[in-house]
């Protein structure tokens, strides 16, 4: 048993943040109580004097190869980044996918992040090696992950209807060398990962992540369901996060992206779009009938100029929404106090009618229950209550950004940006004290970073060649769709 005495309790619903105590046994919260809670006489005390305690924030959306690519791109859509992925995130070593994702949790545990859905990309198929790696990153900084590694089995090129065809005919042949594993090989990769999974389940699992729609053929959208459903584990997609793939998705298939995925079997509770900013009314509808999430990109979805998603007609329709931040090669920090606060604020930008702006309290349920619920974790994390675990932030109220404490919930999402982070607890154990990570040497990553940034930059540079050969194509065919005019009903004929 651990005691927490003299803290204040947020509860971001009633907007309150009243002293309370907080008894935990062993990786779970047992009692929450008003000052001077029965506790054990030998239970070690923790002092929360001047500090807010909120429960951990849960990034919904996220990917471990990414932070070793941080800062590599400035103007890129979704499609040049897209473009960029074998040169930022190729030629890694098991080791380099560890590190990648070990920066990513420890910039996480450092900014209130106690848990991530993460896609991690493996190319021409994921291994059980590279997944366990990435999960193993998770467990050493302490963090709680669902790993979901993202699989297609066409590459973007041949995703893109037309692409190909102006590709001049040497770097058609060099674009068709970066072709992807036959599905049956990942799917296979993935049955050999889930059955021999070694991590603690309670804190590390897997998923599976097809990771945009028509980049994978529909038998291997039904066999990513079946492999899911069989291991009881979530599924998780791109869906709608470019114009350029709503497009797309209507000229391949007749229907929109969503539509698409319904008519496969593909939704379901325990299923989350990435993005969908251009789900339409009857796509929310769908994913909100079938009890599915959205993971909300605010950061990234502008970074790429894909648009603001509507978190309002989400809710509207029953849609989970949680929230992320996406990966560092497309939103550079994992922040998800940033995360919150684009979405309170892109949801203003959207539209004047303020009753259709999402409110603070709804944005920091997102990132918390929302999350916590896309995660497949609900009911064990995203709220101090009993029987939760114990993943707790304790933020320094002497810190600019609570003076004064007007509002702890419009403080939390409008002016907390992980600078006043003083303690992370994930289950009962202090991940970060005192402003640093208890778990992991920052300083022994950063030169192993660096080592591995000159190694990349030498074995990536002919696929940096081939980028910039590819970049001018795909970054003028693709804005092209992207200015058509997009009504649903031109293609499918409903409205
Ligand atoms: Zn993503």
């Amino acid at each position: 048993m651990t005691i927490i005495r003299g803290g204040r309790v947020l509860d971001a619903r009633a907007r309150r943040a009243d002293p309370g105590d907080i008894l935990i046994d062993g990786d779970t919260i047992a009692e929450i109580g008003p000052p001077g809670l029965a506790a054990p006489a030998d239970a070690p005390v923790v002092d929360a004097h001047g500090l807010l305690l909120h429960p951990g924030l849960i990034n919904a959306h996220t990917h471990a190869q990414g932070n070793l690519a941080k800062g590599m791109g400035d103007r890129w859509t979704l499609e040049l980044l897209l473009t960029a992925a074998p040169w930022i995130g190729g030629g890694r070593t098991l080791e380099e996918r560890h590190l990648s994702a070990k920066i990513g949790a420890a910039e996480m545990a450092l900014k209130g992040c106690t848990a991530a859905y993460d896609l991690p990309l493996e190319w021409p198929a994921p291994t059980p090696e590279g997944l366990e790696a990435v999960g193993r990153a998770y467990a050493e900084v302490g963090l709680r992950a669902v790993v979901a590694p993202m699989v297609a089995d066409r590459t973007f090129f041949e995703a893109i209807p037309g692409l190909m065809e102006v590709l001049t005919p040497p770097l058609r042949k060099e674009v068709e060398k970066l072709r992807l594993a036959p599905w049956k090989t990942s799917v296979e990769n993935m049955r050999r990962a889930l059955q021999g999974w070694t991590l603690d389940r309670d804190r590390i699992r897997m998923a599976v992540a097809p990771t945009i729609p028509h980049h994978c053929s529909d038998e291997f959208i039904r066999a990513c369901a079946d492999l899911a459903k069989e291991h009881g584990v979530g599924l998780h997609s791109h869906v709608s996060e470019s114009k350029v793939q709503a497009i797309v998705g209507l000229q391949t298939y007749g229907k929109t992206l969503t539509a698409h995925l319904d008519d496969l079997g593909a939704l379901g509770p325990s299923f989350t779009v990435a993005h969908g900013v251009w789900l339409d009314p009857d796509d929310m509808t769908r994913l909100g009938d079938h009890g599915a999430s959205v993971a909300h990109n605010p950061g990234s979805n502008m970074r790429l100029g894909n648009g603001f998603a509507d978190m309002r007609a989400m809710l509207e329709r029953r849609v989970n929404v949680g929230l992320g931040t996406d990966g560092a090669n497309c939103s550079d920090n994992l922040n998800m106090y940033e995360a919150m606060r684009f979405a309170a604020l892109v949801s203003k930008a959207r539209v004047p009618d303020v009753e259709r702006w999402v409110t603070t309290d709804e944005v920091a349920l997102a990132a918390t229950e929302g999350s916590a619920r896309a995660l497949g974790f609900d009911g064990r994390i995203g709220r101090l209550a009993p029987g939760y675990k114990a993943d707790i932030v304790f933020l320094d109220l002497a810190h600019p950004n609570w003076i004064p404490l007007n509002d702890p919930t419009n403080q939390l999402v409008h002016a907390e940006d992980g600078g006043a982070v003083r303690h992370v607890m994930i289950g009962g154990r202090m991940v970060v004290e005192n402003r640093r990570l208890t778990t992991v040497d920052v300083a022994a990553l950063a030169r192993e970073a660096e080592a591995a940034r000159d190694r990349l930059a030498r074995v990536n540079a002919p696929m940096k060649a081939l980028y910039d050969q590819l970049a001018p194509v795909v970054g003028r065919y693709c804005p092209g769709l992207a200015h058509m005019p997009y009504h649903v009903d031109r293609y499918v004929g409903h409205a």
